[in-house]
């Protein structure tokens, strides 16, 4: 509905990890609003186990 961005505020792009219990693949993905760690992510891309959330951070944006 709203504008999400700000001129002139520069915002970190936020990532989740879900990982996976299993084998232990890594998942990265732009993060989704209600994402928490030990959270349940999607299927494992090796095994398709359920994934668990282990991470979510922030890295600035690229520079132009
Ligand atoms: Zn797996």
């Amino acid at each position: 509905m709203n504008s999400m961005s700000k001129d002139g505020k520069a915002k970190f792009l936020v990532y989740t990890i879900e990982e996976c219990p299993v084998d232990g693949q890594k998942t990265k993905r732009p993060f989704q609003v209600g994402d928490f760690v030990t959270k349940e992510g999607g299927k494992c891309s090796k095994c398709g186990n359920p994934t668990k959330i282990t991470l979510i951070y922030g890295e600035p944006p690229p520079k132009t």
